[in-house]
């Protein structure tokens, strides 16, 4: 299957970089994919998905989870407050945390749950005007309010703009996270994960390089 491939591509990546294998987390995006190509990760062993959507997540995911135990579930589509209560519910870690008023009310509902989980900040590093996410010379003054609201973050997250080359961008995004303390990138997908891994990332999203191409019908 595919995801022996990606895997094995993942390792080479790993040791190209000097780095250390099972280095780099795979998310394998099952957003609108078939349940069977789905079923088939699942029951090849992989465990790490992400989802965009609260809803279909919602719809698929915890029938998933008592079938599959130890499965983490990541949101990497964009969020919205009145989801928020049920994506905290569904999801381990948020990639897309890209606003003030999103921290905000995270915060009030992390204290009151007692529970957080793993967030990266998303960062438009392209300043693309129709794209979500702090824009880069935001980001030192949003990773601060975070952490004075306590939350706890892991890393940051990109998506460069796609008619350009990506390379600049990770690098931003490692650049922004070395100077704020940051460990985790998210960043790479299909088309270039191994260059994200090059450049530094520790979680790269991987949707149809293993599962085929989305239908969107
Ligand atoms: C859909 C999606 C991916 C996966 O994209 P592929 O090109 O299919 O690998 C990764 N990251 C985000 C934010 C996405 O929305």
């Amino acid at each position: 299957m595919q995801l022996d491939d990606i895997s094995r591509r993942i390792a080479a990546a790993e040791t190209a970089a000097g780095r250390a294998p099972g280095s780099v987390h795979l998310i394998a995006v099952s957003k609108v994919q078939p349940p069977d190509r789905v079923e088939a990760v699942l029951n090849a062993g992989h465990r790490v998905f992400g989802e965009n959507y609260v809803q279909e997540a919602a719809g698929k995911w915890p029938a998933w989870r008592d079938r599959f135990p130890g499965v983490e579930l990541h949101m990497i589509g964009p969020l919205q407050t009145n989801k928020l209560k049920t994506a905290l519910e569904l999801f381990d870690a948020f990639h897309t945390l890209d606003r003030p008023s999103l921290a905000e009310k995270l915060a009030r509902q992390v204290q009151a749950r007692g529970a957080c989980p793993q967030l990266f900040v998303q960062v438009n590093t392209g300043a693309e005007p129709q794209k979500a996410g702090i824009l880069p010379d935001d980001a030192d003054a949003f990773v601060t309010r975070c952490r004075e609201m306590d939350l706890p973050l892991s890393g940051l997250m990109c998506i460069p703009p796609e008619d350009q080359d990506a390379v600049p961008h990770f690098r931003q995004l490692r650049d922004i996270a070395a100077r704020n303390g940051l460990s985790g990138l998210s960043m790479g997908m299909s088309a270039d994960f191994e260059t994200a891994i090059a450049e530094g990332a520790t979680h790269i999203r991987v949707g149809s390089a293993i599962f085929g191409a989305r239908s969107y019908a």
